[in-house]
């Protein structure tokens, strides 16, 4: 396990590199909304294995043509599977989405729920999802969204030794700082899409490389 200083020191280094290179979908689609918390739900729930200009803009689609529960649910699962497409597994997301449109509208009154138990009774939300709907959508500063971005990173730089994404959620509430919570997704999936990249890490172009023991990195990038 790292000290706490190991993610002290370099949270601010990631930050300084990820605030020059572009930020991933849903952040942009949370801006451009206003943290609106539908479309920060939906665009989350098209990512999942996903590239970034996919999902953006596969939600810019679905949103031109209904951004409410009520109106997305009013669309047929073909619609709504025509409208998302390319994102992978656009057929089983167009059945998630729209049942999860109707369950928001039947159960909560057309709103997003704000607590991690009831996000979870939303068909195809995981915690990945909740946990990022409740950070940017419902500002909590309770919660650390791991997709696999972050899981990779965390055990390439030791933070954590984990075998799956909520083992390392899990593991970084005790290892990290409270106040790296909200932000350690947002830095971690930036650099995960820009250098840390899954097959080929750009490990000679990495700003955080002298302080990174490369845990199970075989084979490298270009810089
Ligand atoms: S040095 Fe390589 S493995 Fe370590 S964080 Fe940078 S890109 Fe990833």
């Amino acid at each position: 396990m790292p000290t706490l200083s190991a993610i002290d020191k370099l949270m601010p280094i990631l930050g300084r590199a990820v605030s020059k290179m572009e930020e991933p979908a849903v952040e942009k689609i949370s801006e451009d909304s206003k943290n609106d918390a539908f479309q920060v739900l939906i665009s989350t729930m098209l990512s999942a294995q996903t590239k970034d200009a996919v999902t953006h803009a596969a939600s810019m689609r679905l949103f031109a043509v209904a951004k409410t529960p009520k109106t997305v649910a009013a669309l047929t699962t073909a619609r709504i599977e025509t409208l998302i497409y390319p994102v992978s597994f656009y057929r089983n997301k167009a059945v998630h989405v729209k049942e999860t449109c109707k369950q928001l509208t039947a159960r909560f009154g057309g709103k997003v729920p704000s607590t991690m138990e009831e996000l979870l009774t939303l068909p195809g939300v995981g915690r990945k999802t909740a946990n990022l709907v409740l950070l940017i959508a419902h500002e909590s500063g309770d919660n650390i969204c791991v997709d696999t971005h972050v899981h990779r990173i965390c055990n390439r730089l030791g933070w954590v030794r984990t075998r799956t994404p909520e083992q390392t959620e899990m593991a970084l509430y005790r290892v990290a700082k409270k106040k790296w919570w909200p932000i350690i997704n947002l830095y971690l999936v930036t650099w995960g899409q820009n250098v840390c990249k899954p097959v080929y890490p750009r490990c000679r172009a990495c700003a955080i490389s002298a302080y990174c023991p490369r845990l199970g990195v075989t084979k490298e990038g270009k810089a």
